[in-house]
């Protein structure tokens, strides 16, 4: 079974405004919670992303660093960009 992360809530975890750094607590359908980072200029971009070590990762099953979410910044970035970080921020 292929492994599709499903978002479905976002905390504002911090930001620097000026410089336009975010960093946002993003929650899995799962229950796997990720630390994700932005940089907002020029444009909206996901620059990283780690799991937070809370859950086993959902992916290999380990409890502790991996990198298995690297895989999924495209589609993290997809679901956060689709007016999730806009809610957020709103
Ligand atoms: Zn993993």
């Amino acid at each position: 079974m292929t492994y599709r992360p499903k978002v479905v809530g976002v905390d504002k975890a911090g930001s620097n405004d000026k410089d336009g750094l975010y960093e946002f607590v993003v929650h899995l359908e799962d229950g796997t919670m990720c630390r994700v980072f932005y940089n907002r200029f020029p444009e909206w971009k996901l620059t990283n992303v780690s799991r937070l070590l809370k859950t086993p990762c959902p992916i290999c099953r380990k409890d502790y660093i991996c990198n298995c979410f690297d895989k999924f910044k495209g589609e993290l970035d997809a679901q956060l960009q689709d007016g999730k970080i806009e809610q957020v921020l709103a």
